[in-house]
């Protein structure tokens, strides 16, 4: 497949899970790709060191949009792309997601009448408390290419009005992220007895959206429910997020940590590593459902809503903060062998490892028609 010329496809990332989810795509691109870093996500533990653990190149970054408001992330990033983009036209911009960069991503393509590629295209979570769901639908609109993970994904955006000559279903990156980046058994091994955990006999957790974060009863309703797993001799990990430190620190909180081993966010690998052999994960994040369908584990969302249906069939669960989460983790807890073996030999529902693949050779194959049309 003949590839598109350098630095000719920009790349726009801004957070961890665009990071983790477009590296794959940036590999096989190879030369072709620019990658541009909005600084969404500027703290180091977050961005800098998956820039490196990844292999990524070293992106042109943007400045003035971590830690602002999301009008002023979305206008900063978006006068910054435009003079890249003027500076330096790519033949296509690339956007994954559902965040504030690439929003302002599609945006700027927009503007220059560029063709915009969006990765995960047609989730829809239909909670409009989400700016999530602001930005992943503004951006369905705006693109040219809309890869979709699942074929629910395609039919909610037909069901919207796209094209479907404008949709193809390529799997989710994530897939082939977590093959690549899940360490081998001798590492993932070293890492458990580093934790002093033993495998399937642990609860790993993450907690950092705002719903859960931002109301002082919630977090504490999710801190109390870990805190007692924890007290009945069911270890809990507990990487924490940035946001959610500053936040139990403010609510006085800090004493519901105590039973729990509290760790600063881990890097990639080093997550996977221990969400394989977790006997359960609790957690609010978006990418965490897909992937613990990757690697076989249960999974409890804390969340009202999710735009990830696929992985409620098998693998998870939507609770709001409460007893409920307690009350679902010894259910998942007592199913034991059994119920990790009978995940492990599912399928997960988001793909075979080759939506980067498919993307890049649908970015190729643009490469291909701008040559054409130039020459003309
Ligand atoms: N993750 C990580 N280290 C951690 C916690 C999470 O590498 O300590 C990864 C996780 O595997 C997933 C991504 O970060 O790929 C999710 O990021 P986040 O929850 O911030 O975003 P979301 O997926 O909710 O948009």
């Amino acid at each position: 497949m003949p590839m598109p010329p350098a630095r000719s496809v920009a790349v726009v990332v801004g957070t961890r899970p665009e990071l983790v989810k477009l590296t794959e795509l940036v590999r096989l691109l190879g030369p072709a790709a620019h990658l541009i870093h909005t600084g969404q996500h500027y703290d180091e533990e977050l961005s800098g060191r998956f820039l490196q653990e990844l292999g990524l190149p070293e992106p042109t970054f943007l400045t003035g949009v971590g830690g602002r408001p999301r009008a002023v992330q979305i206008g900063a990033a978006l006068a910054q792309l435009d003079e890249v983009f003027a500076a330096e036209p790519p033949i296509a911009v690339v956007v994954q997601g559902d965040t504030n960069a690439a929003l302002a991503g599609a945006l700027a393509a927009n503007s220059r009448d560029i063709p915009l590629v969006h990765v995960e295209a047609g989730l829809r979570s239909h909670d409009r408390d989400m700016p999530e769901e602001h930005n992943r639908v503004l951006i369905d609109r705006l693109a040219d290419v809309l890869c979709a993970a699942t074929e629910d994904n395609r039919a909610n955006l037909l069901a919207e009005g796209i094209p479907d000559s404008r949709i193809a279903v390529t799997g989710n990156t994530v897939v082939e992220a977590v093959e690549r980046q899940l360490p081998a058994p001798a590492e993932r091994a070293a890492l458990l007895d580093r934790y002093g955990l033993a495998p399937d006999a642990y609860v790993l957790a993450t907690v950092h959206r705002p719903e859960n974060t931002d109301d002082p009863d919630a977090l504490s309703a999710v801190l109390r429910e870990l805190a007692a797993l924890a007290r009945d001799g069911m270890p809990v990990l507990l990487p924490l997020h940035p946001r959610t430190r500053g936040r139990i620190e403010a609510a006085g909180l800090d004493h519901l940590l105590e039973p729990l081993t509290v760790t600063r966010p881990l890097g990639y690998g080093a997550f996977l590593a221990l969400a394989r052999h977790a006997a359960l994960i609790v957690s609010d994040s978006g990418g965490v459902q897909e992937e613990v369908t990757v690697l076989g584990r249960p999974l409890i969302v804390v969340r009202r809503s999710t735009e990830r249906p696929e992985a409620m069939r098998d693998f998870a669960a939507l609770v709001r903060p409460g007893p409920e989460i307690g009350r679902l983790a010894r259910v998942w807890l007592d199913s034991g062998r059994a119920g990790l073996d009978r995940l492990a030999s599912l399928d997960s529902p988001f793909g075979d490892g080759l939506a980067s693949r498919r993307i890049v050779e649908r970015l190729a194959a643009f490469a291909e028609r701008s040559a054409l049309a130039t020459a003309a």
